[in-house]
Formats: structure tokens, sequence, C-alpha cells
């Protein structure tokens, strides 16, 4: 679980000791809050981990807040969603919170702003008031609105929060500074009219607040302690700080930000994600092909490697690119100590052991999982006719080619060795079958003589081999760093056509028959496979987690 687990010192841990240490605070309040308009994904992962691990580590609390301030995007399909996907990866929130709880709140501090002299209704519209603002270089324009007096600003907020006037001919703004540095303290836009009805409040508003203007009131509400977000909420951190200051609230909470999580191969924005779900290139938000939680779910992934590849990425001030190899090495490391390794023939071809007595079947012992002493072991039936992958037989084999060849001979795992002496083809000279003979004194892989023989083959025996399906996947995208795009391509262009292979008759061992969905496998020298979700007895279907080949492990070793 994870608060058995430790966490890298990160400089957030480091101002919460401070904290703690200095009398400021008990215990850290955190939140993790998603806007609900889409499923999340492992960079959600990692904010996840931050807050909910802080908050286990020093005795605090962490909500769950869903921040549903625009009723044009959210759904309740994603708020389930995003509750499942935090319990998945290990995490109890302490309160279910949600943004639109604090409507009336919001609005009462609105109103205190107005009469403060420190907002105002303004009647631009929203070019107008894009091409005010100003830029870097350039001071902003102050609207012809901005000094309205406190009364006509109180009536026309009330007419637009009633819906008197359309989406779009008003707004509230902060009246704090067109000529500030900060183009984020140009009088933002604290209210908005949309007169949408809101997945829970239903028509009661006709007038939403903006991000800026309610994130700062929804942790002050809740008593956040560290308000942790991206670092492009840098800028905006002034703004945070003076929508808390310029009225009463019942805390004052502080910002910090850490950089975003981005990984090769992959494109984590929720706009993109949905479109590849609309477009249908993807089966779904849960295809094992997609960086959403419940993708890698689907995929075979376990809580405790996110959350491992979360704590050990650490958190930086600075954008950076996390190889997805790594992430896939916490995941082989953990299943190579729980996944059973069996055997599988993705593309299979049969071999004929010619001089195996006809009616005789063996049964071998085989090893559950090497790593893992309490694993157990399984009987295996062997016979005359077996399968082999296609991929360990060449008729001529290359330099350095070690598996099955013509005359040459190679051990079958757990069982016996063979060697090849026939070819059989079809009349379009296609390899259909091979025959073998078998050395009946290598029972167990070795033979009195001790002879070396250097290729170990997985095989299933025709007896009793399952078929099945097999979904091999690779990366969805071919470009690593997916911020390199040409400029004149859209990140769909990059789609790898390979990222799914459908293998339809497969055999797989016996034991596979009675999988359960989400069971985890090795298939030896394949790789690690699960069950799918939607796997029945009669239409076995098994995911490619990942692959055996780590190109992270000597690394971390070195
Ligand atoms: P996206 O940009 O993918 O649409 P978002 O930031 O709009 O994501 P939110 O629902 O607002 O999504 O995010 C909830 C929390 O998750 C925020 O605190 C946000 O900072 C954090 N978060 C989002 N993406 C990442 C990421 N790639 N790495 C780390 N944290 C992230
Ligand atoms: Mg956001």
């Amino acid at each position: 679980m994870p608060n058995a687990e430790t966490t890298n010192t990160n400089f957030i841990e480091e101002m919460i000791v401070n904290d703690i240490e200095n009398g400021v605070i008990k215990a850290p309040i955190t939140r993790f809050p998603p806007e609900p308009n889409g499923y999340l994904h492992i960079g959600h992962a990692k904010s996840i981990c931050l807050n909910f691990g802080l908050a286990e580590q020093f005795g605090g609390e962490c909500n769950l807040r869903f921040d549903d301030t625009n009723p044009a995007k959210e759904e309740t399909e994603y708020v389930e969603s995003i509750k499942n996907d935090v319990k998945w990866l290990g995490f109890e929130w302490a309160n279910l919170c949600h943004a639109s709880d604090y409507f009336d709140q919001f609005h009462m501090w609105a109103i205190d702003l107005i009469k403060a002299g420190k907002a105002y209704v303004d009647d631009q519209n929203a070019e107008e008031i894009r091409a005010n603002r100003g830029t870097l270089t350039r001071g902003g324009e102050e609207s012809p609105y901005r000094n309205r007096s406190m009364e006509e600003n109180l009536d026309l907020f009330e007419r637009m929060t009633k819906g008197e006037f359309d989406e779009g001919s008003r707004v509230l703004r902060a009246k704090i500074d067109m000529a500030s540095k900060n183009l984020n303290m140009r009088d933002p836009v604290m209210y908005r009219i949309l007169k949408r009805d809101h997945y829970r409040t239903g028509d009661k508003w006709r007038v939403y607040p903006m991000y800026d203007y309610a994130h700062g009131y929804e942790d002050a509400i809740e008593g956040i302690t560290h308000s942790i977000c991206t670092l492009e909420f840098q800028d905006h951190r002034p703004l945070y700080d003076w929508f808390i200051e310029n009225v009463c609230v019942p805390h004052v909470p502080h910002q910090y930000e850490f950089a975003r999580l981005n990984l090769t191969y992959t494109v984590m924005s929720k706009r993109k994600l949905l479109e590849l779900v609309s477009s249908k290139i993807v089966s779904g938000w849960d295809d094992p092909r997609m960086p959403t939680i419940c993708g890698f779910r689907r995929r075979g992934y376990t809580p405790s490697s996110i959350r491992r590849f979360c704590r050990e990425i650490g958190l930086s001030k600075a954008d950076s690119m996390v190889e997805i190899e790594l992430l896939q090495h916490f995941l082989r490391e953990e299943l190579n100590k729980t996944a059973i390794r069996v055997m599988a023939v993705l593309r299979p071809l049969k071999v004929v052991l010619t001089n195996w007595p006809e009616d005789f079947v063996d049964e071998l012992p085989a090893e559950n999982n090497p790593e893992d002493e309490n694993a157990g072991m399984r009987t295996i039936k062997f016979g005359r006719e077996i399968y082999i992958d296609r991929d360990d037989f060449m008729e001529e084999p290359v330099k350095g080619y070690f598996r099955l060849s013509p005359n040459k001979e190679v051990r079958l795992k757990h069982a016996y060795m063979i060697t090849c002496t026939d070819v059989v083809k079809n009349e379009a000279g296609e390899i259909i079958e091979l025959h073998c003979t078998v050395d009946m004194e290598s029972r167990g892989g070795d033979t009195p003589d001790r002879r070396k023989v250097k290729g170990t083959l997985h095989w299933v025996w025709a007896g009793d081999a399952v078929p099945a399906k097999v979904n091999l996947y690779g990366n969805l995208f071919t470009l690593r760093n997916m911020s390199d795009m040409e400029e004149d391509k859209d990140y769909k262009d990059y789609i790898n056509p390979g990222s799914l292979i459908v293998l339809e008759n497969a055999l797989v061992e016996p034991l596979l028959a009675s999988a359960k969905p989400m069971d985890r496998y090795q298939f030896m020298r394949h790789g690690y496979f699960c069950a799918d979700m939607d796997l029945t007895e009669s239409n076995l279907v098994f995911n490619l987690t990942v692959s055996l080949k780590d190109s992270w492990a000597k690394e971390l070793k070195k």
C-alpha cells in the first residue's frame, strides 16, 4: 500500500517539513482538483501520487475536488471514471468536494469585490477585451466601462446572474492594473455569462466563475495548506493571492508549482485524447494504447508500478521528458516477481515427433515462477504432436541463429531435445509442418552425455493447447518527443500503424483456459501479458502488457 512506500525527498516535501517544524501547520491539507471533462491520464497520476502521497506521509488529508466551473464540457461519466481511477491507484480521499458546491460563496465574494470598488461589469465583447489587453511589451488599455459606479455594477451583475443578457455581451472583471507587467493582472475576467445547465446545479446559474477566480477560493474554503499545481500557473500566482487578499476568507492557502509530466511517444492533452476516442483511432478511453489510467489498467499495468514510477521520477521545477521505458522497467520488475511463466505459441507451426510412441503422453513438471519460491509447480502434458512459434524455425538459418533449422537440435522447455529431420511444404511452397526426432533420454532437458544445445524453445502440445487471440500493443505514436512535430503536421500524422497487431490463431497452455479478466502471466520468451477485461472461457483474449526486453535495467544499476 502507498503509505508503506517512502518518497524521494522533493522541494515541496522540504517545505512541508519546515512548515511543521515552525508551527505554521500541524499537517498538510492537499487536494487533487481535476476538471471532469475527460478521463485521467498518467500526468494526472503524478499529481494524484504527489497530493495524496504528501497527505499520507505527514498524517494530513487530501480531498478529491471536482473543479466543475465550466458546464459546457463536464459530464458525470467523467466524474465516475475519475473516482474509479483514484481508488484504483490505491488512494482514499478525505472529502469528496465540488467547486459547484461553493457557487453561492463565490458569488457573494464577487459582490464584496464590487462593493470594494475592485470589480466591474465590462460591456466589451471577448474580442475587444483581448485587443485592449496589450502585450508583453505594451500596457493594456482601460475599458471605457471600468469606472462605473458601484450601484450600476451591482445592478448589472445581478441582472447578468438572472440571465437578462446574452452570452458574450458582458463579463465581470477584477479591477487590478491594466499596466501590470503580468498580463494575468490586467483586469482578468471573473465571471462570464453561460446560459447552460450544469450537471449538478441545473439551471440555477447563468453566470459561471473563471478558473483563476474560483480556484484559490476553493482552496480557502477547504482549508488547503499546499495548493500544488503545474508550472503554467506560476504567472497566475499573484492573481491567486490577489483574490484571496481582497475578500475575507476563512483560511489563506498558498500555491506551489511543479513541472508537469511529459512522456515519450505520448500525447497527454485531454483535447487530443478525446479526439483519438471520438474519431475512433482507438477503441475507447481505455484502449490499452492510451496514456489514460484506465488504458494502462487494461494494458495490465499495476497500480504499484505506476506509483513507483511517479515517486522515482521525483519533482522538478523545469519541464522535462520522461522515457516510457522507465515506466515499463518498474512494471517488469514487479511482474518478474509475481507473474506465472506459461507457454504460448503466437504463430503456430506444427511439429511431429516421428519416433515418439504413438499414444504416449508424458507429464512433465514445470516451475511456475523461478523468482518466487512460493509459486509452486504444475505439470504439463507432452506428446507426439506439438506446436512451436514460426519465428523459431529457419530453413536457411542466418549466422548466430540458434533456434530450430534442418538437422539442428534444440531443447524444448521443461521437455526433451529434438532434431529437425524434414520440412513439409504445401503446393505454394509454404512450410506447413516439421518432422523431428526426439531424444527419449533427454527428458527434463538434459542428456546422459550432457550434450550442449544452445537454443531452448517454448511449445504447446497439440493434444491440449487452447486457441486464443493475442493483441500485441506498441507505442501509439512514432515520434519520441511529440513536441518535436514538424510545423505543417498534426499529431495524428504520427500514429504508429503497427501499434496493434492482432494474432487470431495463437495457442496457449490449457492452464490459461481458466484465466480471469486481468490475470497476469509471463508468456515465456515473449513478454508479460494480461487477460483482457472482457475475456470469457470461450473467447480467450490476452493483451501484451510489456515485452521482456529492458533497456533501463543496466542504466539504473550504474
Ligand atoms: P490537460 O492539460 O491534459 O487537459 P488539465 O491540466 O486541464 O489537463 P485538470 O483536470 O485541470 O487537467 O488537472 C487536474 C490536476 O492534474 C491539475 O492540478 C493539473 O495541474 C494536474 N496535471 C494535469 N496534467 C498533468 C501532467 N501532465 N503532469 C502533472 N500534473 C498534471
Ligand atoms: Mg486544467
